[in-house]
């Protein structure tokens, strides 16, 4: 919940120019999501350093199309991982 935070004071201007066009943010979209989702997709993000499904952290979140991505380094190693989440 911290790096949530965190990121709301540092990114909300660079992500809102990152988002564009849409009528929501890639931000707007990712919190639209319920909390207990958005905990299941951060703790379940492959990591291809670990070989292994990892908690993601220091994430920002980018828009892909009608989709996002979360883009952060795994907990474990600290490698980079994303893992893209789908609009429905
Ligand atoms: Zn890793």
């Amino acid at each position: 919940m911290g790096e949530i935070l965190l990121q709301r004071k540092l990114d909300k201007r660079s992500l809102v120019v990152i988002g564009g066009t849409g009528p929501l943010s890639p931000r707007q979209k990712w919190e639209a999501i319920p909390e207990r989702f958005r905990e299941r997709i951060l703790q379940n993000v492959w990591c291809s350093h670990c070989g292994n499904a990892v908690e993601i952290v220091s994430y920002r979140v980018y828009s892909a199309g009608r989709d996002i991505v979360l883009r952060g380094r795994c907990a474990v190693c600290g490698g980079e991982v994303a893992r893209v989440v789908e609009q429905s």
